[in-house]
């Protein structure tokens, strides 16, 4: 789950990590009025979306004066911000952070992630901050420090520091880096983070280290322990269908193809989506409906996907094993009807109860396709999607 830069300044905050003083704001007004409470002479105007990239796409603007704050506040509040990691139709602006102004001596870059080959948290951290990570990490590697975080230790002191000094963080404000970084382990830890980034992270002119950026991911399994991280959900973020998925347990990815796949298995799914494009064809979606589908959710799934206007074919690629394919069959069946089925679908079962889930596709009357093998089912929903 993602959240907001100014939830995730919150968190860090509690942490005892220095961030800059600001309000969130969801109107022009409320932003004046809240570059008024802050007080000057200069502010930063943040759009608020769960996208990285924002000032690059124009979502975080300086401003010198109260009327700048209403001019630029306007301006960003209800904009379409396109950044690299919006994809092309962007992200409708609906919150906005106003912050004090920093001054800024150096931006710094530091990350955590879960490293699944060493089992243990990693600190990333280097130099070069404000600027795509990926980027330094893809032609100046030697610029990223990383250390695996011992978990019994957490982040040592002499780690801390010999981090911050390989990262450029003058002799002076060592203290404070160690301070940050350790408070950045402890909330990643404690929040059952699965991803933390400040970018960037800042020396000030008198030496001061602050928080400028902050980006937490929390591991999905691990929100049952977090309601006040779960209050901190922002549906308007998300996509509307992976939503409702969600609501009936399945496993749903938005994609931008037109053939829809309803696959049992995350990784059947993988290879469906991959023998659909070797067939030159483009998946609409991911879904795995899980090793216990029933009929009822086979349905909810077939209308999921039928709300993509965009959609031309769909495929089911059902492996029985714990799964039977008559109980898949059924499923198809019932949403098949339920929906009034308008576009080509394509069924291929195998395993488990398979003869008994084809004998009542084949009396079911239904236009349903068959196939025997997943290569003969890609074919077939490739040329049903292009309409052949
Ligand atoms: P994003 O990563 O989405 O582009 P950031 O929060 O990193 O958004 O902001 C982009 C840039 O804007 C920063 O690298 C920094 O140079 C500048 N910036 C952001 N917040 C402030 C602030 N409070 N004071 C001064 N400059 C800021
Ligand atoms: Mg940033």
């Amino acid at each position: 789950m993602k959240i907001h830069e100014y939830q995730g300044k919150e968190i860090f905050r509690r942490f005892g990590m220095a961030t800059p003083r600001g309000v969130p704001s969801f109107s022009v007004d409320e932003a004046v009025k809240a570059a008024q409470s802050l007080g000057g002479p200069v502010w930063v105007v943040k759009a608020q979306i769960h996208a990285g990239g924002r000032g690059k796409g124009g979502g975080v603007k300086l401003a010198r004066s109260i009327d700048e704050v209403r001019a630029r506040a306007s301006e960003i509040l209800g904009m379409q911000l396109v950044t690299h990691q919006t994809g092309p139709a962007g992200q409708k602006v609906r919150r906005l952070l106003i912050e004090e102004g920093a001054d800024i001596k150096k931006e710094l870059y530091v990350g955590m992630v879960v490293d699944r080959t060493t089992q243990r948290v990693c600190l990333m951290a280097s130099s070069e901050g404000g600027m795509d990570i990926e980027e330094v990490a893809a032609h100046t590697p030697e610029k990223i420090h990383k250390v695996f975080v011992d978990p019994v230790k957490g982040l040592t002191d002499a780690e801390a520091d010999d981090v911050a000094r390989k990262i450029g963080v003058p002799e002076g404000s060592v203290g404070a880096a160690r301070a940050m970084l350790q408070g950045l382990y402890k909330a990643f830890w404690d929040t059952d983070a699965s991803l933390a980034e400040i970018n960037p992270l800042i020396v000030t002119g008198d030496g001061r280290i602050i928080a400028l950026d902050a980006k937490l991911n929390f591991d999905a399994n691990a929100l049952f322990r977090h309601p006040e991280i779960v209050e901190m959900r922002d549906l308007d973020e998300e996509d509307p269908a992976e939503i409702e998925a969600s609501k009936f347990d399945l496993s749903y990815i938005s994609l931008d193809g037109n053939i829809g796949c309803l696959v049992n298995g995350a990784g059947l799914a993988m290879a469906t989506m991959d023998t659909i494009k070797l067939y030159g064809g483009e998946p609409a979606n991911f879904l795995d409906v899980g090793g216990g589908a029933t009929a009822e959710k086979v349905t909810e799934a077939f209308k999921i996907m039928l709300k993509n206007p965009g959609l031309k074919a769909i495929l089911v690629n059902i492996f029985g094993g714990i799964m039977k394919c008559d109980t898949i069959a059924e499923g198809v069946i019932a949403a098949s009807k339920a929906v009034g089925l308008k576009v080509p679908l394509v069924v291929r079962m195998k395993g488990t109860n398979e003869d008994i889930g084809k004998k009542l596709i084949a009396e079911s009357g239904l236009p349903i396709i068959t196939a025997n093998n997943m290569a003969e089912a890609a074919e077939k929903v490739v040329a049903a999607a292009k309409g052949n």
